[in-house]
C-alpha cells in the first residue's frame, strides 16, 4: 500500500498523526483549452487598444497597398465610426473570404521573410481583431475590375456572400460601434478625453514622413478637415500639417554610418533651432518607415538641447533613420509601435553628436540681430494661430517662464548666507527694458564693428581649449560611466576595463568655464529674488576671508575695500551684462547671473565670494584676459564644491551633535553637569539641511555634470598630470588576481 509515509517507523508516524491536522485534499486546478473566440478576443484587446490604434492599423494597411491619398473620417472620437479610404491595390475578391481571419497576410508566408520585410503588417491579426470588438464592413475594387464589392464582418467571419457594389480604386474599411462589446474598455473611453486629438496627430505624424501620399482626415459631417497634406517636399508638408512657425524654425540633420564593427545606419530629418519655443518635445521618428517610438533616443536629444543651446526650449523633431532590415526586430510588440535595434547605444551616440553640432553652427552663424527682434521670441503671441489645422498647437504656444525653487538658505546662519528664491527667464524674456537693451546692444555692435572685435578674443580662447584637449582624457569623459562618489571631493568612474577617481571639483569649474566662453553673450539668467547689494557682499566676503571676523581694526579698510570694488563694478556693468549676463542693477545691487548648465543652480553661498574675484581677480586691461579672469571667476563659483556644511554621512556627522540639558533623574532642577549633557542628540534641522544640500549636489554630478562633461568638456593637457585623474584599478589586473587566488 502506498501510503506516502512508508519511511516512517511506525511510532514516528503516530506522533505526526497525533500533532498535526491531516490536510484537506486539494485538487490542483486543471488546465484546459481556452475557447478559440474567447483567445481571438483577449488577443484582439491587445492590438486593438483604442480607437487611434485601430487608425493607426487601417492607415499602415492602405500604405502597405501602395495609396498615394488616404482619407480618415472620424465619428465620436472612434467609438461610433471609423472609416479609412485609399485609392491602392484593392483585395482580390477571391480573399474577401479570408480577409478578417486571424492570421491570414499577403506580406509573410515563411518565418524567414521576417528579417527582410518591408511592409508595416506582416501579422495578420489587425483586421481579424478589429471584427471582435466592431462591426466591419469592407469596400473595395481592384485594377480592371468593373465594380467593387462589399462585405460585412464579425467575429472573423464574412457575414454572407460579398455584394457587387459602384466603388473607386482602392478600398474602404469602416469599423462601426468600437467595443461595442467590452463594456468596460467602452467606459473609460467615454469617459476619457476622446481620441479624435490623438488620430489627427497620428495623421500628422504620417503625413510628414509619407510626403509622396496626400492624407487627410475629418469627423464625420465637417465641413473642413482637420489635417489636409498635399503631395509636396517634407519641408512643405511639415509646414502644411504644424504650421509656418514650425517650418521656419527648422535645421535639416543628417548622419549615417557604414562601419559593421560599430553600426550600418543613416538618418536624415530636421530639428527645431534656438527660436522655437515649445512646452513638449514633438518626436516624429521612422525607423525603416515605421512609425515608432524610442524613448532612449528622445531623451538623447534632449539632453543635446538642454546642454547646447542657451534658450533651450523642448525641441521638435523629424527623423527618419533607415538600417539594414536584418538589423531591426519589428516583433517585439503586437502593434509594431516599439522596435529594437542593434547597436542602438552607438547609433544614439552618433545621432547625439550630429545633432549638437548642426545645433552649435546655426547657433553661431545666427546673428545677434536676428535673435533679438524676432518676434517668436517676445513670449506672448500664439504661436498656434498660423496654423488651423495644427492639433499640437497647445504645445507650441509660447513658454511661461518656469518658476524654480531652488534656493532658499538661512538668513540667520552666522556666515551670512543668502536668503535667495531663484527664478531663471531667458533673457529675451525678461522685462520689456532689457529686451530693449538687446535691441539697441545689436544696433550698437552692427554700427560700430570694433565691439564686434570683441568676439576674436573669444574665438581665441575657444581655440586655446581645443588646442590643449588631451585626447585620452577626452576618451574617458566622453565614454565613462558615473559610479559613485568615492569621498567629498572624487567620484568613481569606470572606462573600459579601467576605474579612475576623477575630482568632480576641478572637472566642473573647467567644464563651466568652457561653457561661459562657449555661451558667451548668449546667457539665459537666474533672476535673484532679493537683488543683493555688491558693497554688502564684499564685506562679507572679506570678513569669512579673515581669521578674526570679530575683530574691528580692519573694518574701515575692507569697507574702503569693498566701496572700491562696487565702484568698478558698477562702471563694468554694461558689459558683464550684455556677455556674462551678470546684471547689476543702478543702486549696486546685484540682480540676476547667468545659466551655466541648464537645470543647475551655483551655491548661493559661494556669490559673496564671486564678487570679490570679479572686484579683485579680473584683468580689466586686456580684453583677452579680461574675458578669460571673468569665465574663470564664473567658472569657480559655479564650480560643484562641497557645501558649506560638513558632509552628514561621515565623520560630518559629529559636527550636528547638540549639547542638551537633562533633567537630573530624581531631581526636580536642570542640572549643567557635564555628565547630564546627552551625547546623541542633533540639531535636526540642520542636518537635514546639510542632508539636502550634499544629496542635492550629489543628484547635480549624476545627472548634470556628467552628461553635460560627456558633450561638452574639452579637458585640458594639465588634467593627465595635476591630480584630477586618479587610475585606480585596471579590471583586468583584477580579474587575473581572482584567478589566481
Ligand atoms: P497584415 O497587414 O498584418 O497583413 P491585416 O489584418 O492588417 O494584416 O490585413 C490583412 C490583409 O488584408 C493584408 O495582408 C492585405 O492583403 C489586406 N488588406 C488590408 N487592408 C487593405 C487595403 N487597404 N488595401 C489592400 N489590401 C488590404
Ligand atoms: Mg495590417
Amino acid at each position: 500500500m502506498d501510503t506516502g509515509v512508508e519511511w516512517l517507523t511506525d511510532t514516528a508516524q503516530m506522533e505526526i498523526e497525533e500533532t498535526i491536522p491531516t490536510p484537506i485534499p486539494m485538487e490542483p486546478p486543471r488546465i484546459h483549452r481556452l475557447d478559440q473566440a474567447v483567445v481571438n478576443r483577449i488577443a484582439a484587446g491587445e492590438v486593438v487598444q483604442r480607437p487611434v490604434s485601430a487608425v493607426k492599423e487601417l492607415v499602415e494597411n492602405s500604405l502597405d497597398a501602395e495609396s498615394t491619398s488616404i482619407s480618415v473620417v472620424v465619428k465620436d472620437g472612434g467609438l461610433k465610426l471609423i472609416q479609412v479610404s485609399d485609392d491602392g491595390h484593392g483585395i482580390p475578391y477571391d480573399d474577401l473570404p479570408i480577409l478578417c481571419e486571424r492570421h491570414t497576410t499577403s506580406k509573410l508566408s515563411k518565418f524567414e521573410d521576417l528579417q527582410s520585410i518591408k511592409s508595416m503588417g506582416f501579422r495578420g491579426e489587425a483586421l481579424a481583431s478589429m471584427t471582435y470588438v466592431g462591426h466591419v464592413t469592407v469596400t473595395t475594387i481592384t485594377k480592371g475590375q468593373l465594380h467593387g464589392y462589399r462585405a460585412t464582418y464579425r467575429d472573423g467571419i464574412m457575414e454572407h456572400e460579398p455584394k457587387a457594389c459602384a466603388a473607386v480604386k482602392g478600398t474602404q474599411i469602416m469599423i462601426e460601434n468600437l467595443f461595442y462589446n467590452m463594456s468596460a474598455r467602452r467606459k473609460t473611453l467615454q469617459n476619457s478625453a476622446d481620441d479624435y486629438p490623438k488620430i489627427v496627430d497620428l495623421i500628422c505624424r504620417f503625413a510628414i514622413h509619407h510626403s509622396s501620399v496626400s492624407f487627410s482626415c475629418r469627423k464625420h459631417g465637417a465641413a473642413r478637415p482637420d489635417v489636409h497634406s498635399v503631395v509636396s517636399s517634407r519641408l512643405d508638408a511639415i509646414r502644411s500639417v504644424y504650421g509656418v512657425s514650425v517650418a521656419r524654425n527648422l535645421i535639416k540633420i543628417d548622419a549615417s554610418d557604414s562601419d559593421p564593427s560599430s553600426s550600418v545606419f543613416s538618418m536624415d530629418g530636421f530639428i527645431s533651432n534656438s527660436n522655437y519655443i515649445a512646452k513638449k518635445t514633438i518626436m516624429v521618428l521612422f525607423i525603416n518607415d515605421r512609425l515608432v517610438e524610442c524613448g532612449a533616443l528622445k531623451r538623447a536629444i534632449e539632453i543635446v538641447y538642454t546642454a547646447t543651446l542657451p534658450k533651450a526650449s523642448k525641441p521638435f523633431i523629424y527623423m527618419s533613420i533607415k538600417l539594414p532590415t536584418e538589423h531591426v526586430d519589428v516583433n517585439i510588440h503586437p502593434t509594431k509601435r516599439e522596435v529594437s535595434l542593434l547597436n542602438q547605444e552607438v547609433i544614439i551616440e552618433k545621432i547625439q553628436s550630429g545633432i549638437e553640432s548642426k545645433l552649435r553652427s546655426s547657433n553661431e552663424s545666427r546673428t545677434f540681430h536676428e535673435q533679438t527682434v524676432d518676434p517668436s521670441l517676445s513670449g506672448s503671441m500664439d504661436m498656434g494661430k498660423d496654423s488651423p489645422n495644427n492639433p499640437s498647437s497647445s504645445g507650441l504656444k509660447s513658454q511661461k517662464v518656469p518658476v524654480h525653487k531652488l534656493v532658499r538658505t538661512d538668513s540667520q546662519d552666522p556666515a551670512g548666507r543668502l536668503h535667495a528664491y531663484l527664478q531663471i527667464k531667458p533673457s529675451s524674456q525678461l522685462q520689456g527694458s532689457s529686451c530693449l537693451t538687446s535691441v539697441r546692444s545689436s544696433i550698437r555692435q552692427r554700427r560700430n564693428p570694433r565691439e564686434t572685435a570683441d568676439l576674436t578674443s573669444i574665438q581665441e580662447l575657444v581655440k586655446d581649449i581645443d588646442s590643449s584637449c588631451h585626447s585620452g582624457l577626452l576618451d574617458i569623459v566622453g565614454h565613462c560611466t558615473y559610479i559613485g562618489m568615492a569621498d567629498d571631493v572624487f567620484a568613481l568612474l569606470q572606462h573600459n576595463t579601467h576605474l579612475y577617481l576623477a575630482n568632480v571639483v576641478n572637472l566642473s569649474k573647467e567644464l563651466m568655464y568652457q561653457q561661459v566662453l562657449r555661451r558667451f553673450a548668449h546667457f539665459n539668467a537666474i533672476q535673484l529674488s532679493d537683488p543683493a547689494p555688491l558693497q554688502e557682499l564684499i564685506i562679507l566676503a572679506l570678513k569669512e576671508e579673515d581669521l578674526d571676523p570679530e575683530g574691528n581694526e580692519n573694518v574701515d579698510l575692507k569697507e574702503k575695500i569693498a566701496e572700491m570694488n562696487t565702484e568698478l563694478l558698477k562702471q563694468k556693468t554694461e558689459m558683464l551684462e550684455e556677455y556674462f549676463g551678470i546684471c547689476i542693477e543702478p543702486n549696486g545691487n546685484l540682480s540676476r547671473i547667468p545659466v551655466i548648465l541648464d537645470q543647475y543652480t551655483p551655491d548661493m553661498d559661494c556669490v559673496p565670494e564671486f564678487v570679490l574675484c570679479l572686484g579683485n581677480d579680473v584683468d580689466w586691461d586686456n580684453e583677452k584676459n579680461c574675458f578669460q579672469t571673468i569665465a574663470a571667476s564664473i567658472g569657480n563659483f559655479y564650480a560643484m564644491h562641497p557645501p558649506l556644511l560638513p558632509n552628514p554621512s561621515g565623520n560630518g556627522l559629529q559636527c550636528y551633535k547638540r549639547r542638551v540639558l537633562s533633567r537630573s533623574p530624581g531631581g526636580g532642577n536642570f542640572s549643567e553637569t557635564a555628565e547630564d549633557v546627552k551625547e546623541n542628540e542633533f540639531d535636526n534641522e540642520l542636518l537635514l539641511e546639510a542632508e539636502n544640500a550634499w544629496a542635492q549636489r550629489e543628484w547635480s554630478i549624476q545627472h548634470i555634470l556628467f552628461p553635460s562633461m560627456r558633450l561638452f568638456l574639452k579637458p585640458p593637457t594639465s588634467m593627465a598630470t595635476n591630480g584630477t585623474f586618479v587610475q585606480v584599478a585596471s579590471l583586468e589586473k583584477l580579474y587575473k588576481i581572482f584567478e589566481r587566488c
